[in-house]
């Protein structure tokens, strides 16, 4: 999103097209009717990008929203406009800080409630419940719209995913598993699933909204992170995988195309397609991205192939090396990464730290049970030297962005 767009603007004049306009036409129909008067803007024709069946456009109301609503993404100025974080707490307790983070994880370390307790939500959803603003971004099966519950003007991200693909893909269980872990989760540096609901064809999730997009995308531009950035964000990743093995979930696949920014700079970890609540903390499922496996995890068939959350702090490694030099450490021919992995060989770039490289070395070690605790990270030299300054730098390098 560009910095100085406002978000008012992100809602005006979308056109979307849908492929699904005779089963949406009805539903849309009957909002239409039952909610009454229609103002101006938005056509939503529906929720994709086919231009083969479609030709049918449906034109929904627009709540006129007061000017004050006005939201400059740039210099985050929010007026009366509930955002995700704030409306979260609406739904349950949520910590403002990372202080009251680290407070709730030992409360949730202290009691640890299941994980598939339903959270209250505050009303069921419905797709005309939402105005929706500019495409956010497409995935492999769905794409996703910042939207605005009407009612409340509660912003949030809206994930449209087609349930005819998810079947020809065979991904149903995943996103299955992907709903009921992350509707669970409540971090500041986790992406909330608010709610989820469906249609005959679709199946929509009420995502928060990361107003400065993809991790990935900061760190391209910016070719490497410096150390005081690159602290800040690992001292979030140490706290919510805390908070997440804590539960008994591990995420298997952090790597940078897999975390947001939200407004004020801070990450928020997504995409749980191949998380697991594995209360019996062992796994033998081959998942993930070559680069950032761990070596327990790249090799397959042998009878040691089980791991557990500690497949995690392999990825923290291999994150905080990318985030300091700009490739992963055992970049290369996909033989080549494997090998590579399975012996533990790499080196790190002297303009590297030496607390950093330490860090580094200490996270990625063959043994899982010889990385690095995450409490450990969490105290460790280069996060306690950078972490203030460096949530700090944080927030200073992407708040102008
Ligand atoms: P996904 O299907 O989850 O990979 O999402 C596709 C793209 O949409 C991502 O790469 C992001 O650019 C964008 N996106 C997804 N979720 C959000 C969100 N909650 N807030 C902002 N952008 C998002």
């Amino acid at each position: 999103m560009a910095g100085t767009e406002t978000l008012e603007a992100c809602f005006e004049r979308i056109t979307v097209n849908d492929e699904n306009e005779e089963q949406y036409s009805s539903q849309t129909t009957a909002y239409h009717k039952s909610k009454g008067s229609l103002s101006t803007g938005m056509t939503l024709t529906s929720l994709s990008a086919s231009t083969t069946t479609s030709t049918a456009r449906l034109k929904l109301p627009l709540q006129k929203l007061p000017n004050t609503n006005t939201i400059k993404t740039a210099n985050a100025t929010v007026t009366k406009v509930t955002l995700p974080s704030q409306a979260a707490q609406h739904l349950r307790t949520e910590p403002r800080s990372s202080d009251d983070a680290l407070a709730l994880q030992q409360a949730t370390h202290r009691s640890d409630p299941p994980l598939y307790t339903q959270p209250t939500l505050p009303k069921q959803f419905s797709l005309g419940m939402f105005e929706i603003g500019k495409p956010l971004g497409k995935g492999k099966f769905g794409r996703v719209y910042l939207a605005r519950e009407r009612s409340t003007g509660f912003v949030c991200a809206l994930k449209v995913l087609h349930k005819s693909e998810l079947a020809a893909g065979k991904v149903e269980k995943q996103v299955r598993r992907e709903i009921e872990i992350q509707s669970n989760l409540a971090h500041p540096n986790i992406l909330r699933l608010f709610a989820h609901f469906h249609d005959a064809k679709r199946i929509f999730l009420v995502l928060e909204f990361a107003g400065k997009g993809e991790l990935y995308k900061h760190l391209r531009k910016a070719g490497r992170f410096d150390e005081g950035r690159a602290a800040g964000y690992i001292a979030q990743m140490a706290k919510a995988l805390r908070y997440l093995h804590g539960k008994h979930v591990m995420h298997r696949d952090i790597k940078p195309e897999n975390i947001l920014v939200g407004l004020m700079g801070e990450i928020k970890i997504s995409d749980f397609g191949w998380s697991v609540h594995a209360p019996n903390k062992r796994r033998n499922t081959m998942c993930g991205t070559l680069d950032y496996l761990p070596p327990e995890m790249i090799k397959p068939g042998s009878s040691e192939n089980f791991y557990n959350e500690k497949v995690d702090l392999w990825s923290l490694g291999v994150l905080t090396y990318e985030f300091l030099v700009g490739e992963a450490p055992f970049e290369d021919t996909p033989v080549m990464t494997q090998r590579k992995i399975a012996r533990g060989e790499f080196s790190v770039p002297g303009f590297v730290s030496p607390e950093a490289k330490d860090l580094i070395k200490r996270l990625l070690v063959l043994d899982p049970e010889k990385r690095i605790s995450l409490d450990d990270v969490q105290k460790h030299p280069w996060i306690v030297k950078h972490c203030i300054k460096g949530e700090r730098a944080t927030m200073r390098e992407s708040g102008g962005k």
